[in-house]
């Protein structure tokens, strides 16, 4: 495996893999791996020839006083996790390799980015797929993976790919989880034992909200407001917003009848963390 930085390395290292005919998977991350993060790079070598993992702590998609100066960052470990699951190149650029002096370029997607994180994170969507068209554009991969726990952003990449007419495939995949329920993160490692146990409540509240469905709860604001209110019980936990949408249009849904996902964003301490499963409406 190697780690290249610059722009025009991976371009040379990928082209010639795809003048030899082969496929091409990029997972795009911000490092600090785990073992979500390695099952999209086993499937991106399940399905192609040459896996790239692109490492960057993409300065753009987050806000002033958010945590990119902390975000947590370790190369070495990395590279060797990477190397692990049969990882052949990681393209691990500087800000100024991606946002050189006098950058002014930027995509966005509309309607998708209005609710959930993007009502709280103002910019984050933009910066997002402006480094995913960048990565996509530098890498020219056949296929890109993403993972469902982000499903928001999932759902914009998708659409971007899809309006932009960029040739590629997004490949979804499941939430990995910690044996006790925590959707992995890297930022997961900001929380203290308190924190980490009352962090708990995000997928149990997912399991309850289950529960409430299979028990008749089929309204979406009801649900919504029961779930808050389980959640609201934690006392570490602040709930940022806990929504059923639309699993397509991210939409909030008055009645559950259609495929819906409940999207949960909470604050623990310092430490925002997000979860959600698609909902199963149960058999009539
Ligand atoms: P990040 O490094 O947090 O930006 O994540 C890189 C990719 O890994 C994104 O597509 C995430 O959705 C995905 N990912 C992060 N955590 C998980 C998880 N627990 N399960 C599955 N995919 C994940």
């Amino acid at each position: 495996m190697k780690v290249v930085h610059t722009i025009a390395e991976i371009r040379t290292a990928v082209g010639t893999a795809s003048r030899e005919g082969k496929t091409v998977g990029l997972v795009p991350t911000m490092g600090y791996f785990h073992e979500g993060h390695l099952s999209l790079m086993r499937q991106a070598k399940a399905d192609n020839d040459l896996v790239v993992v692109s490492l960057f702590v993409n300065p753009t998609q987050f806000g002033p006083n958010e945590d990119f100066r902390n975000y947590p960052r370790d190369l070495e470990r990395d590279a060797a996790m990477a190397e692990s699951v049969g990882v052949d190149l990681i393209f691990n650029p500087s800000p100024e390799e991606m946002y050189p002096e006098g950058y002014s370029t930027y995509v966005s997607v509309e309607k998708l980015t209005e609710g959930l994180c993007g009502a709280s994170r103002p910019g984050h969507f933009k910066g997002v797929t402006t480094v995913c068209l960048k990565l996509f554009n530098i890498v020219q991969a056949d296929r890109a993976y993403f993972g469902r726990k982000d499903y928001q952003q999932f759902k914009v990449i998708e659409r971007m790919v899809k309006d932009l007419d960029l040739p590629l495939e997004i490949v979804g995949m499941p939430i990995v989880r910690e044996v006790d329920g925590l959707a992995m993160s890297s930022r997961n490692s900001y929380l203290s034992a308190a924190e980490r146990s009352s962090a708990l409540v995000l997928s149990r509240s997912l399991a309850h909200a289950q529960e409430l469905l299979a028990g008749g709860v089929v309204n979406g604001e009801e649900l919504q407001r029961k779930v808050e209110a389980f959640i609201g019980k934690e006392p570490l936990v602040q709930v940022e917003y806990a929504s059923v949408v639309d699993a397509e249009s991210l939409e909030p849904l008055a009645d559950i009848s259609s495929k819906a996902v409940l999207a949960l964003a909470v604050r623990i301490g310092k430490t925002r963390l997000l979860d959600n499963a698609l909902l199963e409406i149960p058999a009539q």
